[in-house]
Order: C-alpha cells, then structure tokens, then sequence
C-alpha cells in the first residue's frame, strides 16, 4: 500500500504556514475520530492525518520529509508512540476525547485522583444440600479493604509528611524526552515517583505503612437463595472493597459449593432417588412411602414392576433461581434380589421355579409375606 503524501492528506500545499497546517490538521481531526466520526475507515483516515500532523508541524520534521519523503520518516513515525505531540493539543475543544482515543499518559495521569469504585470480593461457600434445597441463612468472614482512619488515605503519618512531588510538581504527570533521528520527542506519562498522585510522603503513616488502606475483617450475612448448585454465584452490591477518591464500594460475589447428598442426586431442578424394593413387591405390586426433599410420599409400585423403571413425581425437585418452579424427583426402582436364604424361603422359590409364575398367585403372596414385614 502506497503512502498518500502528507500535504494532501491535510489538504494543504508545500508552503502552508504552520497555523494553516494546524488548522486543517483540527478540521480533518474533528471529522475523522473514531468516537464521533460516521465517515468510513474513519480510524485508519484519523490516524493518517495524525501522523501527517506530526511530522508537517515539527518544522525539523518537516524539512526531512520535504528532503527524503515518506522514506526519510518511517522509523520515526512509528517511534511515536500514542502521544507524541503532547503540548500541542492542550488547546483543543475536545481534549478529553482525544486523550481518550489515545490512552496516553496525561489521562492516566488525570485518572489517579479520580473517584474509583473499590475492587470486588470473591468467597466461596460450602453448603450442605439441604441448604441449597431450603435455602439458609449464613455468615461469611470477609477482608475488606479501606480508607485508613489514621491518615485519612493519604499515607501520611502528619499532614505535613506530606509533600508536592519535586518530579511532577504535583501534576502527577511527567513528559520523557527522547531523541530520535528527527530530534527530540516528547511523552507524557504518569510521573513515576509519586505514581500520579501528584504528592509525596516523607514520613509514612504507621497504621497502614503508607498504603493509605487497611483491611478490615467483616462478618456478612448471606442469604443463600433456595435451589442454587454448586458454582452458582451470589453478587452482593456493595459488599466489596472501598472506593477510591470517593468511589462507591465494590460488590462481594459468594460462589457456592454444594456438597453431595447420600440419597439425591442432583440433575439441574431434577432430583434422582434409587427406590430399593424385594422380589415379591416387584413381582405383585405394592404401595411404600419413599422420601423427598420435602418429606416422604407414598409411591404405588404396579405387580409386574422391572428393575430400573422410573417413576416421576412431579414438583418435589429443586427450586428454579428464576422461575421458582420446583422441577421433578425421579424414582428409580431397584429390585433387589435376596441372598442368604432361609431354609424355608429356599423352598419356597422351590415351588415358584416349578409353576407357572403368573398363574399362582397364592404362592407369590406367601413369598411376599416371608420377605416384607
Ligand atoms: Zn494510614
Ligand atoms: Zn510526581
């Protein structure tokens, strides 16, 4: 791809003064940002004409331009960075978006007195399963960090610990020079030895070594939502770290973790139960009572029931979070088949195997009765 030359990219011809250059460059910068433009390929057209802007409105630049072309500015231009005219702009009625568009070091450096909410909080929680299933009440112990009481946030241990950065004379920001083969650049970047904030403290506060912050130990009350599954999370607004410069407190997110039951077993809202009956009930049918979540129900076992057939009881599973409606308890049936015989119940089958399994119905009561209680 051929680079357009930069005179006509601002529209402007080789002897344009550098109020002319600047002034077609703010028209052309006004018309192609990517945060207010509709044009098409308003991006890669903004970042055109910024860089034709700084090289045409550096006149040592611009000599080297006018010399060798867009040869003779190559490593340069991409040397640049995101911020390289810097002092130029302060002037513009839009400031602010430009600083945004380029994330460069003076909003950053505008950022670290700004109102910040406090960083969130993440805690796991175990419960039982009757505890996701009802629902409960919980406590939680939690750090949360905040302002330090002693020094007001500032780090300080005496208000006049605290001192105007000598670096950045207590803009909180800094502009790093260097030197490239157009002359010099320059950066603005977050002041270093005050990080932005603009203030240095010579004696550090003793209650939160100069952080400005404390942990605190909290205990919350946690109000487990009935029918949450492990890995569910609970935000809670507010519960969170402090705020920044005024900030508002960042959320608390409890994230639970279910423990296994010895009887249920979960299926999303499903439950599962294995319904363990003998022989004879399979065989003639029966009516038992088997347990839910919600206490036990009576279960009618039809004669002639197979192992593994599944019965449905319907809203005795868990709680939907969003719906709140309870899903299904599914009975599965288990026939279980009897070891260690008595003697007489040995007899028993005995016969059975010797007769028409259908037919002899008194037989199959009499084996109920020696099997059920
Ligand atoms: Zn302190
Ligand atoms: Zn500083």
């Amino acid at each position: 791809m051929s680079k357009r030359d930069y005179y006509e990219v601002l529209g402007v011809d080789k002897n344009a003064s550098k109020e002319d250059i600047k002034s077609a460059y703010r028209k052309l910068a006004r018309k192609y940002h990517p945060d207010v433009s509709k044009e098409e390929n308003a991006e890669e057209k903004f970042k055109e004409v910024r860089e034709a802007y700084e090289i045409l409105s550096d006149p040592k630049k611009r000599q080297q331009y006018d010399r060798f072309g867009h040869s003779g500015t190559q490593q340069g231009a991409q040397g640049f960075g995101g911020f390289g005219g810097a002092e130029g702009f302060g002037d513009f009625d839009f400031e602010d978006i430009f600083s945004q568009f380029f994330g460069g070091g003076a909003r950053g450096a505008r950022q670290q007195n700004r109102a910040r909410k406090g960083q969130d909080i993440q805690k796991r929680m175990r419960i039982t399963f009757e505890e996701a299933i009802h629902g409960a009440k919980k406590k939680i112990r939690t750090t949360v960090y905040e302002e330090c009481g002693s020094c007001g946030g500032t780090g300080a241990e005496n208000k006049d610990d605290l001192e105007t950065c000598s670096r950045c004379k207590g803009s909180g920001a800094v502009t790093m020079e260097q030197t490239t083969l157009f002359g010099r650049t320059r950066t603005q970047t977050v002041c270093p030895s005050c990080n932005g904030q603009g203030k240095t403290v010579r004696n550090k506060c003793k209650t939160c070594g100069g952080e400005g912050v404390v942990g605190k130990e909290k205990t919350v009350n946690v109000s487990v939502p009935a029918g949450v599954n492990t890995n569910n999370q609970l935000r809670m607004p507010g519960y969170g770290h402090k705020g920044v410069n005024g900030g508002p407190p960042g959320d608390l997110y409890i994230v639970f973790e279910v423990e296994e039951d010895d009887v249920f077993t979960r299926h999303g809202d499903d439950l599962v139960v294995d319904v363990p009956i003998t022989f004879a009930q399979a065989a003639l049918g029966d009516e038992i009572r088997i347990p839910t979540p919600y206490g036990d129900v009576n279960l009618k076992i039809p004669a002639g029931t197979q192992s593994h057939k599944t019965f449905r009881i319907r809203g005795k599973g868990v709680q939907n979070l969003r719906s709140k409606r309870k899903g299904d308890l599914h009975a599965v049936i288990k026939v279980v088949t009897p070891t260690n015989l008595s003697k007489e119940q040995e007899k028993l089958f005995k016969e059975l195997s010797e007769t028409d399994l259908k037919s002899d119905e008194s037989l199959w009561k009499k084996v109920k009765r020696k099997f059920t209680q």
